[in-house]
């Protein structure tokens, strides 16, 4: 419905063509985490304001610049409930209930990126299928319903062997490897059992591992981000280093493999892609990707003309996409996880945060979770320079790490 935008006389339209949203168009967003946290900030500046759907009680990290509805994104009655008067909908998590999402839409009201997108992604396995059918390039994977199945999964990948959770999964949380027959039982039991929906995926022997943040307009124009090298830590990205260490040639590779693999999808919206360098160093497969901001990308925030977060907000409102091009040398952005239970046990985070201001070129992003645990996000910290080498050298003053500073 346009029952929000219309009932306001005094409309603000950004689009010369005067087509998209109007500035004061009702966006919904389904999660008031860190990432529809840096929505709300977004979308600040440009007068846009968002409402958020979050349980978090007193108050979801995004309340900070957005109005929070106190419910679950997961619960299709407060779904319904909460965007009844929305204009368009959008998510900061994909593990969203989609036929609430179905409802929305044959109520006429916009959800982007498409409840069919989300769908597919949200499970890792149909993900992949579609990848599969859509000419993407991915590693083998093969469906794990029970014993034989894992066996066959077994005789085809051999070991080590990825036993991947299909849904709700995150930083690492729903996947097992099993290096040797002895580990199987174990990974499918510490995943769930097979009921819960197992996949398998052939051990990709990677160099590294790349991201590409990939913008989808409305009329499905496709833009690529520059490609960042992301570095894990158990399976929870650590650091991102923008642009990544490689060619011309494979960077652009890397934007073509996620520009495809976004394009085959509907709907608008910011995707974040991962994806693996084999150790042949021409080689690039999609791991995996997100409908949503993405943690490769929230060095977009002070390295690029566009931040994904702003670019997210002009593709869902159908307005021109922003310029997605570095406007530094280059930036370095570090995960701060929680080093125990509650705040006062931050004692890690809070000196390397107390560090960074003190260093130029670094910004501090605080979640304002309201509770925060042991290896959890609460914050990020990025560095901007006039060289990849400079913003290294910058975030190595702040974390003591090294990160192969050029001399
Ligand atoms: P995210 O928090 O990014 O959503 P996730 O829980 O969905 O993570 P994946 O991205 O599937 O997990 O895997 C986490 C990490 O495990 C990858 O970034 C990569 O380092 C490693 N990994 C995943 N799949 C494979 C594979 N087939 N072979 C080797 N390593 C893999
Ligand atoms: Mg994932
Ligand atoms: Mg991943």
């Amino acid at each position: 419905t346009m029952a929000a935008a219309s009932s306001n006389s005094n409309q603000m339209k950004y689009s010369a063509e005067n087509d998209g949203l109007p500035r004061d168009a009702k966006i919904g967003i389904l999660g008031g985490g860190q990432l529809g946290r840096m929505l709300a900030i977004a979308g600040a500046p440009m007068g846009v304001r968002l409402n958020v759907l979050d349980p978090t009680e007193p108050s979801c990290p995004a309340s900070i610049a957005a109005e929070q509805t106190i419910g679950s994104f997961r619960d299709k009655a407060a779904v319904l409930e909460f965007a009844k008067d929305c204009d368009v909908v959008t998510v900061e998590i994909e593990h969203i209930d989609c036929d609430a999402l179905d409802e929305l839409v044959k109520n006429g009201i916009d959800v982007q990126p498409t409840p069919k997108t989300l769908r597919t992604i949200q499970d890792k396995y149909a993900q992949k299928v579609h990848f599969r059918d859509n000419n993407v390039k991915i590693g083998p994977f093969m469906d794990v319903p029970d014993e034989a199945q894992l066996q066959n999964a077994v005789n085809a990948f051999g070991f080590p062997l990825m036993l991947k959770s299909k849904r709700l999964a995150y930083d690492g949380r729903g996947n097992a490897v099993a290096k040797t027959a002895s580990d199987l039982d174990n990974a499918v039991k510490s995943l769930g059992g097979f009921d819960t929906g197992l996949y398998a995926e052939k051990w990709v022997p990677f160099e590294r591992e790349l991201a590409v943040m990939v913008a989808r307009s409305k009329s499905g124009e496709v833009v690529a981000y520059p490609v960042v090298e992301t570095v894990h830590e158990d399976n929870i990205c650590d650091t991102t280093f923008a642009p990544a260490m490689i060619s011309n040639r494979m960077a652009e590779k890397a934007q073509a493999v996620a520009k495809s693999a976004i394009a085959s999808f509907e709907g608008a919206g910011i995707f974040g892609v991962e994806l693996f360098l084999l150790e042949d160093g021409e080689t690039v497969l999609l791991n995996e990707c997100a409908p949503r901001p993405h943690n490769s990308g929230h060095y977009t925030i002070e390295a690029c003309n566009c931040s994904q977060y702003e670019m997210h907000l002009r593709a869902i409102c159908g307005w021109p996409l922003g310029d997605p091009q570095l406007k530094v040398g280059g930036s370095v952005m570090k995960n701060i996880l929680g080093d125990g239970d509650g705040e006062k046990a931050m004692t890690k985070c809070h000196r390397i945060m107390g560090k960074a201001l003190t260093v130029p070129g670094a910004s501090v992003h605080w979640y304002e979770k309201p509770e925060v645990k042991k290896a959890r996000k609460v914050g990020h910290i990025t560095t901007v320079g006039a060289s990849l080498n400079e913003a290294k050298e910058r975030m190595s003053e702040i974390t003591g790490d090294d990160y192969n500073v050029q001399p």
